[in-house]
């Protein structure tokens, strides 16, 4: 039972702190989505977008009842 871990589990995924949106994350449930940008430039039409979301950080050591071997 003590191994039944984030670190562990199949839907955690490490990610270097060191990306955009960096930090280790548990990616069980769809991303939470926070906001959508219209930025000006880059698309055909003069405008871009860009949808603003992230996943729950979890640590290795954090746990959930929805723990799945790898
Ligand atoms: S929070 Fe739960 S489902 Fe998500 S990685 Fe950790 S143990 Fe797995």
């Amino acid at each position: 039972m003590e191994n039944r871990n984030c670190r562990n589990c199949r839907f955690w995924r490490e990610t270097p702190r060191s990306d955009v949106l960096g930090g280790d994350c548990c990616i069980r449930a769809p991303s939470i989505v926070m906001g959508h940008l219209n930025l000006i430039s880059g698309g055909s039409d003069g405008t871009d977008a860009a949808t603003i979301g992230f996943w729950p950080g979890t640590d290795e050591d954090d746990w959930c009842g929805e723990f799945v071997e790898r």
